[in-house]
C-alpha cells in the first residue's frame, strides 16, 4: 500500500488535526512513514499566521516536487482556503482541502489510488452518525503522537474575527465536540494512563455543547472529576469570555494546572479596537486581577503562572500606544510572553490597513518587551527556590531529565538514577532560577 508521510505547521491544533489525518489515512492500509524523501504522499498542514512560515512551505514544496516527480502532495489547513495559494502552488499540489472537509480527501484517495469502496462513515456506528453532513472529523479516533500526552480538541473555528488573524476564514465558525464524546476520548486517554491532557480551541472560554446545555466552566468541572492522577491544560482563552464562573473553576479544581493563558496582543485601546479585539485595557487588567485573586484565595499554597501574546508593530501603532502594553507588561509580571512581529495576512481586514510599522521598529519594540519579561520570568521563577514542586518529565537527554510544573516552567534535573523515566510525575526540590527555566533534584 502507498506510503505517506506529513509536515505539520502552527499552533497545537494542527498537530491535533494531523493525528486524525494520519489515522483516517492508515484506516486505508496507508502507511506512514516520518522520512519525507521516500513517502507517495505528502499531507502539508499548514499554518497562515506570518508570512515567514508561509515561505517555508512554499521552498519546501516546491524543493520536494523538484526532487520526486511523481510524489503526491496535499495541502491543507490555513493557506489552503487561499486562491492566492492555490493559483500559486497549482502545479505542485494535486489537492487543496478545509480540514473540516474529510469527505473531499476521502473521494480524491478513492480516484487517485483506486481504492475498493470504503467511506467516511465506517469511522463510526451508522446508529449514532445518521449523516455524513453531521459528522465532524473532530469525532475521529486520532493517532496519537504521544503515550502521555494528549491533544483533545474541543472546539474549532471562531467568530470573532480580530482583524489581523486567518482562523475565521480558515476554520469557519466555532463548533463545539458534544460533551459525551469529548469526555469518551479522555475517558480512554486516562485508561492508558495518560498523565497530561490538552484541551483546545481557538476560543475555548466560548465552548458550549448546546444539546445539553454544557458551557466550559461546566465541561472542565466534569473532566476535573474524572478518576485518576492527571493534569488539565488548555488553549486558547479569550478575555472577553472569561466568565466570573469559569475564574473559580480554573482556580479551584484540583487537576486543572495553576496556569492561565491570556492573550493581550496591545495595551492601548484604540489599538485593540483596530484589532478588534472587543475588550479594553481596564477589563484585560480587571480580569488578571480577579484570576490572581482567585488563585490566592482558592489554592493559597500553590505557585500560578500567567502567559500571554503580544503583536508589536500593528498598523499606526504609535510609540504612546506601544508604551501602554509596555505598562500592562510591567503591572501583569507575566511568566511568559510569546511576542509576534506584526504579519499582514491575505484575506483578513487589516492586509488593507497600512503596514507602516518599519521592521527595524518591530524588532526594537519586540527587544523591549523581551527586556520586561525576562525581569518578570526571572523574578517569579526566584519564588520557587527551595521549594518542592511536582513535575512530568518530558524528556532525557544524557544524564538529564527534563520535564514541566503544573505553571509550565521548564525544570532539568540532572540524575544518574536509571528509574526514573519519561511520562511520569516526580518531586522534585528547586535549587536554581534562571530567566526561563528552573534546576532542581528529585526527592521523590
Ligand atoms: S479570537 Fe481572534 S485571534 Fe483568536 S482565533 Fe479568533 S479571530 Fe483569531
Amino acid at each position: 500500500m502507498p506510503t505517506f508521510s506529513i509536515q505539520t505547521f502552527g499552533c497545537q491544533m494542527n498537530y491535533s488535526d494531523s493525528e486524525r489525518i494520519i489515522s483516517f489515512l492508515e484506516s486505508y492500509q496507508f502507511n506512514f512513514i516520518n522520512n519525507i524523501h521516500k513517502a507517495d504522499l505528502i499531507i502539508f498542514n499548514t499554518c497562515g499566521v506570518r508570512q515567514m512560515a508561509e515561505d517555508r512551505i512554499y521552498g519546501q514544496i516546491n524543493n520536494l516536487k523538484q526532487q520526486h516527480k511523481k510524489l503526491l502532495i496535499v495541502v491543507t489547513g490555513c493557506l489552503a482556503y487561499r486562491q492566492d495559494v492555490q493559483k500559486r502552488l497549482k502545479n505542485q499540489v494535486d489537492l487543496f482541502f478545509n480540514i473540516k472537509d474529510f469527505n473531499k480527501l476521502e473521494k480524491w484517495i478513492h480516484k487517485t489510488f483506486s481504492l475498493k469502496e470504503k467511506s467516511f462513515l465506517d469511522f463510526f456506528s451508522s446508529k449514532k452518525y445518521p449523516t455524513a453532513h453531521k459528522i465532524s472529523y473532530l469525532s475521529l479516533t486520532p493517532k496519537y503522537s504521544n503515550f502521555f500526552q494528549a491533544y483533545v480538541p474541543i472546539m474549532t473555528g471562531c467568530n470573532n474575527f480580530c482583524t489581523y488573524c486567518v482562523v475565521p476564514y480558515a476554520r469557519g465558525r466555532e463548533y463545539s465536540r458534544p460533551a459525551k464524546e469529548i469526555i469518551q476520548e479522555i475517558k480512554k486517554l486516562l485508561a492508558k494512563n495518560y498523565k497530561e491532557i490538552f484541551l483546545l480551541g481557538q476560543n475555548v472560554n466560548s465552548y458550549y455543547d448546546k444539546k445539553q446545555k454544557i458551557n466550559f466552566a461546566q465541561l472542565l468541572k466534569k473532566i476535573n472529576s474524572l478518576p485518576g492522577n492527571f493534569w488539565i491544560r488548555f488553549l486558547t482563552s479569550h478575555p472577553k469570555d472569561m466568565s466570573d464562573e469559569l475564574i473559580k473553576v480554573i482556580t479551584s479544581s484540583q487537576k486543572i494546572c495553576e496556569y492561565v493563558h491570556l492573550p493581550l496582543q496591545a495595551g492601548d485601546n484604540e489599538v485593540l479596537k483596530k484589532m478588534n479585539r472587543k475588550y479594553s485595557p481596564q477589563h484585560y487588567l480587571k480580569t488578571i486581577q480577579k484570576i490572581k485573586n482567585s488563585f490566592k484565595k482558592n489554592k493559597p499554597h500553590s505557585p500560578f503562572a500567567i502567559t500571554t501574546d503580544i503583536i508589536v508593530g500593528f498598523p499606526d501603532e504609535t510609540r504612546n500606544q506601544f508604551q501602554k502594553t509596555k505598562e500592562i507588561m510591567k503591572k501583569v509580571n507575566y511568566d511568559m510572553t510569546y511576542i509576534s512581529r506584526y504579519s499582514p495576512r491575505p484575506g483578513t481586514v487589516a492586509w488593507n490597513f497600512p503596514d507602516n510599522i518599519t521592521l527595524e521598529e518591530k524588532k526594537k519594540r519586540e527587544k523591549e518587551i523581551e527586556k520586561i519579561l525576562e525581569k518578570t520570568s526571572l523574578k517569579n521563577n526566584q519564588k520557587y527556590l527551595n521549594k518542592k514542586v511536582t513535575i512530568l518529565i518530558d524528556k532525557k537527554r544524557g544524564e538529564s531529565f527534563y520535564g514541566k510544573t503544573r505553571t509550565l516552567k521548564n525544570v532539568k534535573v540532572i540524575s544518574k538514577n536509571k528509574k526514573y523515566s519519561v511520562g511520569n510525575f516526580y518531586t522534585v526540590k528547586i535549587t536554581q532560577a534562571n530567566i526561563w527555566n528552573l534546576e532542581g533534584e528529585i526527592i521523590e
